[in-house]
């Protein structure tokens, strides 16, 4: 596996995700064990391990799909209010070691824990095709 990094099987597809947006810099999934319905994560395809090493025009062309993908699944859940989350290092609770932004739907006036939940495959499946992005 390249760089030894799950994120980077993702981006090559030798691993499978439930993908919502891709172009040639990024990608977006469903994360597999979800906070909420639609918890989605942006990665750039090449590997750094967190924000300090990543590039400045990488960061900028990522935090525009951000942008892109959060706008769009505002509709597509709909959600009425999400969270951008970025963890780095362990003692952030950074698990996958490629820099990755989290976008965490919200719904109405529920409370979060800002915990995983085991995803169920069918349903991530199902979701993923129903929202997808077309570019
Ligand atoms: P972090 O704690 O910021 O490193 O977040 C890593 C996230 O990646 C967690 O929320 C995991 O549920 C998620 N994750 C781990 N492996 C995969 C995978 N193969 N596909 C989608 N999401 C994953
Ligand atoms: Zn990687």
């Amino acid at each position: 596996m390249k760089n030894n990094c799950v994120f980077c099987a993702i981006a090559e597809g030798e691993i499978p995700s439930f993908k919502v947006y891709e172009d040639e810099l990024v990608l977006a999934y469903l994360d597999i064990n979800p906070f909420t319905k639609g918890h989605t994560l942006v990665i750039p395809k090449v590997h750094t391990a967190g924000l300090v090493d990543t590039p400045d025009e990488t960061l900028a062309a990522v935090i525009a799909r951000v942008k892109k993908v959060a706008t769009h699944l505002k509709d597509a859940l709909p959600c009425d209010g999400f969270n951008i989350l970025q963890n780095n290092g362990e003692a952030a609770g950074q698990t996958v070691m490629h820099v990755h932004f989290h976008i965490v739907p919200r719904y109405g006036m529920e409370e979060l824990a800002f915990a995983n939940h085991k995803g169920d495959m069918a349903e991530l499946k199902a979701l993923a095709e129903r929202i997808r992005m077309n570019g």
